[in-house]
């Protein structure tokens, strides 16, 4: 199943090139009191309410997409976590490019460890990205993006897809600087998630997936999550070793080679294989 959020926070199922409003779903999420658990309810809930979403979209009338607003299909994640250099030709372009190195001597992964993005950096593609700084170097970083269904701390690796909910297309949009990579990574609207979150079962190997990031039609990102060097499951079972993941968690599995920078204006194409295609817009903020 593909669950989007559109247009003002409504829910949907997408068919091809329709979506079909299922936000009366919504009504069935239990009503909580303050202090919320931590995470997105509604992705906590995607396996008992799946059915009646289908039944629903079964009943609704089909909307084109083209004629949708698309928001990130996750609203409140807890967390967004970011793979740092999770591919070899990445690690040796940024080696060799100190407008992307700044300096720092990048090690591997499990010595670099996973970094955090703030989660009010969170849009969908519709919304586009408001670049600030623009006379410094914004790059664009095609990702992966795998979304959290069951929370759970040292998780193995045997059993870290038992916790995946889906996937969808990360945009890890980042000004090079020599600031932590934290801050540079967390302007607002520098995290893109999108078209729509792809339920587990319609990839059934998401260590085998092209991806392609286009920029004004250009291709500029060419790869395939084979050559990612901590796959999903052991991302997750790293990751989990430090800290615990709750349901809507987003994990963006890092970018092949190819990032360069993008400036207003510009129009930014990404696809992911058994995902989708989304195109998102540059502007100044
Ligand atoms: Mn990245």
């Amino acid at each position: 199943m593909k669950l989007c959020r559109f247009d003002r926070n409504r829910v949907g199922v997408v068919r091809g090139d329709h979506v079909h409003d299922v936000s009366a779903v919504l009504e069935q999420l239990p009503s909580l009191r303050w202090p919320l658990p931590l995470g997105d309810q509604l992705v906590a809930e995607l396996e008992r309410l799946r059915p009646e979403m289908e039944r629903l979209a079964d009943r609704a009338p089909p909307r084109p997409l083209a004629g949708v607003k698309l928001l990130s299909p996750v609203a409140n994640p807890g967390k967004i976590i970011g793979a740092p250099i999770n591919y070899n030709d990445h690690i040796a372009e940024a080696m060799s490019d100190q407008t992307i190195a700044h300096g720092r001597d990048l090690k591997s992964i499990g010595e670099t460890g996973m970094f955090l993005k703030a989660t009010s950096s969170l849009v969908g593609p519709s919304e586009g990205v408001a670049q600030r700084f623009v006379d410094r170097r914004n790059d664009h970083e095609a990702e992966l993006a795998i979304i959290i269904g069951k929370g759970g701390t040292n998780i193995p690796l045997d059993r870290a897809l038992d916790h995946v909910a889906g996937y969808a297309i990360g945009l890890d949009m980042t000004v090079r600087g020599p600031e932590l990579v934290c801050f540079r990574k967390s302007i607002d609207t520098y995290s893109v998630l999108g078209p729509w979150l792809v339920t587990k079962d319609e990839v059934p190997d998401p260590g085998r997936l092209d991806l392609k990031l286009w920029v004004n039609g250009a291709i500029r990102q060419n790869s395939n999550t084979r050559y990612l060097v901590y796959d999903v499951a052991r991302l997750i079972e790293f990751t989990t070793s430090y800290y615990s993941v709750q349901p809507g968690d987003i994990i963006m599995s890092g970018t092949p080679s190819g990032v360069g920078p993008v400036k207003p204006g510009d129009v930014m194409t990404v696809e992911i294989e058994r995902i989708g295609r989304m195109e998102v817009a540059v502007r100044a903020a």
